[in-house]
């Protein structure tokens, strides 16, 4: 179990989550880190009095010292000041709860520091996951899977032997528009993908569930930490999001995880591993869920997910096309200057331009192919 985290991207979703599971069982935090938010980051060290915090924007960094001059939390700015609490010298474990890429660099710096890491940013691994794997294993660090399918999974793998796992089954909640056909998304708004029928989440996660890119992504993340192949990664529409994924033996036994939708079980194993200790969550009350409800996916309606199968099969850089893409895509639909279908019109389109068939990649290919496809689409 950690004693000790730095906390990278803090004022998110997964951030705050994370800060509750510290503050129930007094795990110490050395680092906070955030994007611009100062002013929860300011109420987050007065908290929890980290050495350090640090905040990608300088202007905002300045801000914050002056408002934090009055205790003795270090502030630091810009990327450096991120890659620093990546590597702060008394944490044991950093949680990743940076969105998109941007998290692929502390990521490394983490694991290069000799930290433990409980990963909730799944495109480190989807932009990154050979070099992250590597890295994993020579520095002799270990990797927590926070996002729920990955910790459901890591949990029904506990006590199983070696070649016997057969598949996984990757559960998705369908997201804000499972059943509606492609005429009927053609005109949704901002507003009604942001509405998830489940879980409260940031905005770009909450429009890569309503795509199903999001499951694309964990088709991926989960072929690296798992070393299952795609063809071995089956995922099922369950909308009532209790069944966090499950995993089938060569037995065909299938074993699978439940709880209730609250990110704070898989931050919190990822935190106490292997211990079970009270959680802030709600009991699940099956009797009152009454029922369960499974459907394949529908690729031919929401093209992210094959899409994604796609990239992962021709390996690569593929994948790290596809993540940028749909960064730049999530965004501009965000600002409304594209259609919510475009989204994967946009992967599409990048991942037919691209062509390198290249499998061994370094780190400087894999910023280089993201930078040239923000470039081409206009991110
Ligand atoms: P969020 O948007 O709520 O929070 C993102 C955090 O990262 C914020 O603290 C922000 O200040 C910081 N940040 C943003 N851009 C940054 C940059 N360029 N450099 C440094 N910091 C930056 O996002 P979230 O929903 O908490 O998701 C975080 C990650 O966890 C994502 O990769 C997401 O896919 C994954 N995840 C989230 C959930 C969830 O329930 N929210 C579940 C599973 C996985
Ligand atoms: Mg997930």
């Amino acid at each position: 179990m950690t004693n000790h985290i730095a906390v990278l991207g803090s004022t998110g979703s997964i951030g705050v989550q994370t800060l509750d599971v510290a503050r129930m069982h007094h795990i110490r935090v050395s680092a906070l880190t955030a994007n611009n938010s100062i002013r929860l980051l300011e109420e987050q060290a007065r908290e929890f009095q980290p050495d350090m915090v640090a905040v990608l924007d300088e202007e905002a960094a300045g801000q914050l010292k002056i408002a934090l001059a009055d205790t003795s939390v270090k502030v630091l700015g810009g990327q450096e000041g991120i890659l620093a609490a990546a590597q702060h010298e008394a944490a044991d474990t950093v949680v990743n709860a940076i969105v998109g890429v941007a998290g692929l660099l502390p990521t490394l710096a983490a694991i290069r520091a000799g930290k433990h890491l409980a990963l909730a940013n799944k495109e480190t691994l989807v932009a990154g996951g050979s070099i992250v794997m590597q890295e994993v294993r020579k520095a002799g660090v270990n990797l927590y899977p926070v996002d729920s399918e990955h910790s459901a999974i890591f949990q029904c793998l506990q006590g199983c032997p070696e070649g016997a796992l057969k598949k996984l089954i990757l559960t998705a909640s369908g997201g804000s528009f499972f059943g509606k056909t492609r005429e009927e998304l053609s005109h949704v708004t901002v507003e009604s993908a942001l509405q998830h029928p489940n879980w409260s989440m940031g905005r770009k996660i909450t429009i890569d569930s309503a795509t199903m890119m999001n499951k694309g992504l964990e088709v991926i993340e989960a072929s690296w930490l798992f070393g299952v192949e795609d063809k071995d990664i089956e995922v099922l529409i369950h909308r009532e999001s209790i069944i966090h994924s499950m995993i089938q033996l060569k037995d065909n036994a299938v074993i699978a995880q439940l709880g209730t939708a609250d990110m704070r079980i898989p931050i919190q194993y990822a935190l106490t591993y292997p211990q079970r200790l009270p959680s802030p969550a709600k009991e699940l009350d099956l009797a009152e869920i009454a029922s369960l409800s499974f459907a394949p996916p529908d690729n031919a309606t929401f093209r992210c997910l094959p899409l994604c199968r796609e990239a992962l099969q021709k390996g690569g850089l593929y994948p790290t096309v596809a993540n940028a893409a749909n960064e730049v895509a999530v965004q501009m639909f965000l600002q409304e200057k594209i259609s919510f279908l475009e989204i994967a019109g946009m992967i599409e389109q990048a991942l037919s331009d691209f062509h390198c068939d290249k499998q061994e990649i370094t780190l400087e290919e894999i910023l280089c192919a993201d930078k040239e496809t923000r470039m081409k689409l206009g991110g």
